[in-house]
């Protein structure tokens, strides 16, 4: 056993991205025993790389009430560390008549959760955005309480917070799986040793349907690789967040911009693309114009990984310490292109780095927050499907609350495994 093993605690969270430190910070707060563990470093993978947006705007409505709850968390944080969280307010662009029906249909829908989005006409949006724009935009589906805040930063600090509530964050340990014992978890086998717990929470990202698979819990989840550039610094005058469909752009605290697109995102063809073809299709045919369909490395690469490990040998979880995949400066550049072309002031813009991330999806791309009904004592959080960082704090809050088996801080059923067995 390493020596910063703990033996035992009340609850295990494997993955150190920013739903399980939310979970473990929640815990922590309650006076509950949590250690996270990370095969990697905290944010290595998802949590550091994404946009930042902390939004309610086209969310699907089942989202809604956890988007609500995290501004409150993102509050409380930002009131205690600098995660440059900011309530920028934005703005989902509509270029068309048909573009503000689709924004007018969501708000019907969104309305019944509390949310304060407004429609905006096209002669207001030149006061709402402070940057000149060449684009003829018919309006916008606009939230002033939405906002953003550092991924590079944030989940690093809420792990302060949960480290200082008195939870342990051990770093660069894999889980390689779960301890059971009479058929309910007891704890996890790290690589450097078995720790008990009570309750194990996972929350693996992108990893966890190969972690649920070997513990025989199916969980349909597959990656999709998503691209991201920052620009250098440059005064545009615009600092809320906006999705212009070929472009998405927000202001970062160092002054330069996240600039990116709906359509960067591509699905590989994989062996489990294939395997849950029929839960995944809706899926694929509602996003077809944004996902492209690629074949290539990664279906080798996922069909000679074990999909099967014991307690004994080292697991594909050690040998992947962090997925740091290769953006695709092709996509991204075109949507700065775009950017440049409907807001010149930011026309001298250059890309000062560029990155990709894998998004773990879901077939509704729903999460699941939810305890695994066949193991009692495991509980899966993940699956955020590209919204997790902006409803983070508050997913861990209500991961905390079904381990605790407290009143839930928002209605759980919708986040339910089961629902995926029909049940
Ligand atoms: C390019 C991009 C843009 C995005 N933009 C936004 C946005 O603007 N707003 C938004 O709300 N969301 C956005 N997202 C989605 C958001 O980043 C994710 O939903 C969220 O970060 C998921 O957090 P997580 O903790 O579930 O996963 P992750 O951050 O991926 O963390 C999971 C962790 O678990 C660890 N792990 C896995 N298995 C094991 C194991 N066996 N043992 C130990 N550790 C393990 C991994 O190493 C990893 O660090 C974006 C994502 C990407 C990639």
């Amino acid at each position: 056993m390493a020596s910063n093993l703990p033996q035992r605690v009340d609850v295990a969270v494997i993955g150190g991205g920013i739903i399980g430190i939310s979970t473990a910070w929640a815990l922590a707060k309650a006076g509950v025993r949590a250690a996270v563990f990370e095969k990697g470093v905290v944010a290595g993978e998802q949590s550091s790389r994404n946009w930042g947006w902390i939004r309610t705007v086209g969310r699907d409505p089942k989202e809604l009430p956890l988007a609500l709850r995290a501004i409150d968390l993102w509050r409380e944080i930002q009131a205690r560390r600098d995660v440059g969280y900011r309530q920028t307010g934005l703005a989902y662009l509509a270029e068309t008549e048909q573009d503000m029906a689709a924004h007018r249909a969501w708000m019907d829908k969104a309305r019944p959760s509390g949310v304060s989005a407004e429609l905006i006409g096209r002669d207001g949006l030149p006061a709402l955005l402070g940057c000149a724009t060449t684009r003829a935009w018919a309006g916008a589906l606009y939230s002033g309480i939405d906002g953003v805040a550092e991924p590079d930063r944030a989940t690093r600090a809420i792990a302060d917070l949960a480290i200082q509530a008195g939870c342990q964050v051990v770093e660069n340990v894999a889980v390689r799986c779960l301890d059971t014992k009479a058929g309910k978890a007891a704890g996890v086998v790290t690589e450097q040793g078995v720790v008990g717990a009570d309750a194990v929470v996972l929350a693996g990202g992108a990893w966890s349907r190969l972690f649920c698979g070997n513990a025989g819990v199916p969980f349909p989840q597959l990656k999709v690789h998503a691209s991201v550039l920052r620009t250098t610094a440059l005064e545009t005058g615009l600092d809320m967040a906006i999705n212009g469909k070929d472009f998405t752009v927000r202001k970062r605290a160092d002054g330069g911009y996240s600039v990116s697109q709906l359509g960067a995102s591509v699905a590989d063809l994989t062996p489990d693309s294939i395997r849950l073809c029929r839960q995944f299709f809706a899926a694929w045919m509602s996003e077809k114009k944004y996902l492209k369909l690629r074949v290539g490395k990664r279906f080798f690469d996922e069909l000679t990984m074990p999909t099967r490990f014991g307690p004994d040998a080292p697991t594909p979880f050690e040998r992947h310490r962090m997925l740091d995949p290769a953006p695709r400066m092709k996509t991204i550049g075109t949507a700065l292109d775009k950017l440049k072309q409907a807001f010149p002031a930011f026309a001298p813009a250059q890309i000062a780095h560029a990155w990709a991330g894998f998004i773990d999806v879901t077939p509704d791309a729903i999460p699941v927050i939810s305890p695994v009904d066949d193991i009692p004592g495991f509980f899966l959080a993940s699956g955020f499907s590209g919204h997790g960082f902006g409803i983070g704090p508050a997913a861990g809050a209500l991961m905390a609350d079904l381990v605790q088996g407290r009143t839930p801080i928002v209605d759980p059923r919708a986040y339910r495994l089961s629902r995926y067995a029909g049940r």
